[in-house]
């Protein structure tokens, strides 16, 4: 009831443009517990428009830049510190900031997600992970392509 309420009120709030941007939004209005899996699949959502045919115009471009900003900062605040896992995306690398608080709940989301056929495996990390530190560093990812 509330959740449904609160969805009515952000679709309104941001006026949702893209197919992509209700994953990006079911990805914000999530529990802490699934935060995680929810950014994943917002994040397949987004990577998954960037390898259509069509290229995104100007508008989406920024709007998929921040969505995906705005996914790091809420799976920054989402994520318990020390031991935490990765998934290491073959073909997407831009995918493998993300990070989960148990090893199961990484493979869950692998699993479910790897749907056009990524290869894929689960990283153990540690404090001091060097990917969640890049991942501070990058302020922005590369859209353009060619
Ligand atoms: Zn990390």
């Amino acid at each position: 009831m509330q959740e449904a309420l609160w969805t009515a009120k952000l679709e309104k709030m941001s006026d949702l443009k893209y197919p992509w941007q209700q994953f990006v939004s079911d990805a914000f209005l999530a529990s802490p517990e699934s935060a995680p899996s929810r950014v994943n699949i917002a994040e397949r959502a987004i990577a998954a428009r960037l390898i259509e045919q069509t290229e995104p115009d100007m508008n989406e471009r920024l709007a998929l830049n921040d969505a995906l900003r705005s996914l790091q900062v809420l799976i920054r605040e989402t994520r318990t510190r020390g031991v935490h896992y990765h998934i290491r995306w073959a073909q997407i690398p831009l995918l493998d900031w993300e990070s989960f608080n148990t090893r199961v709940d990484a493979e869950a989301a692998a699993t479910i997600l790897a749907r056009i056929g990524e290869k894929y495996r689960i990283e153990e990390q540690g404090e001091g992970c060097q990917r969640c530190r890049d991942t501070a560093k990058a302020k922005s990812l590369p859209l353009a392509r060619g």
